[in-house]
């Protein structure tokens, strides 16, 4: 017998397990179909986010952090450190138990809330039957009134690079190896690539990330992208622009990588390479053809505003919809499409979803760039306030960056906040309060932030937009 269920779950990561959390809690009768396999060939929850992404790579960046600030960081403090040293393995173990432990949690959660995981691979089939492929390959089949696709994104493979072992990887290889590679590649400057590069770097890695745009982190705005590079430049993490990779080649040295860039024909020796050039949405046969599931141009699940299919009572959310591919992005839809189903009629600001690239300096932003701004023709008002003047930054030794504010012209209110600087990952928190209460930078600029702070670049940089940040220099208003 079949059984039925009131909304099936296609992946369980951050936006399949929160849209099945949210659903139980409302009172709908839930299952989630996951079939990841982890590292220790368990079935795990968790999706990308938990395994082998978001979780694991801050756990690398906050051990490699530490263990750079061991080295060189410390010394202006008076603290000298001799004979450390830096245990790979031990590294993993930890990042691991992390991964387990909150993967484990997810598990908890769905017994406290009465949800069915169903293990294996799961297939959409006409009249919202959902065909579920469990590792030993039994099949069995449930149904639903509704369903929720969260199948989530698999990283790009270049033909020009194919995964070959641990020596050309994508993210999760490199958040795995267990030694330091003393010369790495990494093809693509972009979230991964920074993030990761930052990582083996500070492990000792001579690190070349190559890009093929001209431009740095063309995402952000250009005040935080040159200010971000400079900084990288600092460290050592040599990022060359606009080198187009043409072959990698295994050589008795290492790995051969092709490239041309301004200058002509280019080759450059690693011994391991990411390749880190984007992912795309995981949708092959995740629907039988009867179904008439259609996808985008990119292959991605065609969805509106609501995060709703051409099918009635199909909805996708998370890395194989539009948008950007976040983890707080596929929860926010996973919890809109829950509450739409019991017609509550919740709403997803797309503008307002906050980024953040955990490299040191943090890099974060909510809202429109710059550039953004002057090409949809609207008129703004800028202010910025540089970390080198805030105390506590100072005192933390991370006194490197800025807040950068844009204000609408006529309005004043906030429509862009770009950071680069010291815990802009809980910085931009703020921006993201103050964009969704349609907040003024006067409103901002009229509250009291704690001392010494580095709120208080928050609230200068507010000061600044109307010309009267108290310790900076101010742009002369006409
Ligand atoms: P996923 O997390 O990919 O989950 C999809 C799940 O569906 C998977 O578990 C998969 O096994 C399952 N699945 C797929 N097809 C089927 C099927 N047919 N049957 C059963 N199960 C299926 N984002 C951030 O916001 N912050 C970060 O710091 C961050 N860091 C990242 C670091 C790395 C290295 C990577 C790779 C990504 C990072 N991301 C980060 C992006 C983030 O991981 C994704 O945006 C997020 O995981 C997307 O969530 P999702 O639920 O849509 O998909
Ligand atoms: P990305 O889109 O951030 O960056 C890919 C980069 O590769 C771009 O700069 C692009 O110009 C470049 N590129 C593309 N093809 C190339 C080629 N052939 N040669 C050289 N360069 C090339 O993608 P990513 O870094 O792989 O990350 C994938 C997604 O994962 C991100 O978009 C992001 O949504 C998510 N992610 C988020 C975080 C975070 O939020 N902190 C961290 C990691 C990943």
């Amino acid at each position: 017998m079949t059984d039925k269920y009131d909304v099936i779950v296609i992946g369980g990561g951050p936006g399949g397990y929160v849209a099945a959390i949210r659903c139980a809690q409302l009172g709908l009768k839930t299952a989630c179909v996951e079939e990841w396999i982890n590292k220790q060939d368990k079935p795990a929850l968790g999706g990308t986010c938990l395994n082998v992404g978001c979780i694991p790579s801050k756990a690398l960046l906050e051990s490699s952090e530490r263990f750079e600030e061991m080295g060189h960081q410390n010394i202006d403090h008076g603290i000298t450190t001799t004979g450390f040293s830096m245990n790979v393995p031990k590294m993993i173990a930890r990042k691991d138990k992390i991964v387990q432990q909150l993967t484990g949690g997810i598990e908890q959660l769905f017994k406290a809330n009465g949800i069915t995981w169903l293990q294996g691979r799961g297939q959409l089939l006409a009249d919202k039957q959902v065909a579920v492929t469990a590792r030993d390959g039994a099949v069995t089949q449930h149904a639903a009134e509704n369903i929720i696709f969260a199948v989530g994104s698999l990283p790009v493979e270049l033909p020009i690079a194919p995964w070959l072992d641990e020596r050309i990887v994508h993210s999760t290889g490199a958040l795995d190896w267990e030694s330091v590679p003393p010369r790495l590649g990494i093809i693509g400057a972009g979230v991964i690539g920074l993030e990761m590069g930052s990582v083996w770097r500070r492990l000792g890695s001579e690190v070349v990330v190559l890009e093929a745009m001209d431009s740095f982190l063309s995402a952000a705005d250009d005040d935080v992208g040159k200010a971000s590079r400079m900084q990288f430049r600092k460290q050592g993490l040599d990022i060359r622009l606009g080198s187009m990779v043409s072959a990698v080649e295994v050589t008795e040295e290492g790995l051969t990588l092709s490239y041309t860039d301004k200058k002509g024909e280019q080759s450059l020796t690693v011994d391991r390479l990411i390749v880190a050039v984007g992912r795309r949405a995981n949708t092959a046969d995740i629907a039988d053809p009867a179904v008439g599931l259609a996808l985008d141009e990119r292959g991605r699940i065609a969805v509106d505003e609501h995060c709703a299919t051409h099918v009635p009572g199909v909805y996708a959310i998370g890395d194989c919809v539009r948008g950007p591919m976040l983890a707080h992005k596929s929860s926010e839809e996973g919890v809109m499409v829950a509450e739409r189903l019991v017609g509550q009629q919740p709403h997803i600001d797309y503008n307002t979803i906050p980024w953040v690239i955990y490299t040191d300096p943090e890099i974060a932003w909510v809202g429109q760039t710059e550039a953004e701004l002057k090409t949809a023709g609207i008129a703004y008002r800028s202010g910025s306030f540089s970390f080198a003047a805030n105390g506590r930054a100072k005192a933390m030794d991370r006194a490197n960056g800025l807040i950068k504010v844009l204000a609408d012209a006529s309005t004043d209110r906030i429509l862009g906040v770009h950071i680069v600087g010291p815990m802009a990952s809980e910085l931009i928190g703020q921006a993201v309060i103050a964009m969704e209460c349609e907040a003024s930078s006067e409103d901002l600029a009229r509250m009291c932030f704690a001392h010494p702070s580095l709120s208080e670049s928050m609230h200068e940089a507010m000061l600044s937009v109307d010309g009267r940040a108290l310790h900076g220099i101010n742009k002369k208003r006409k």
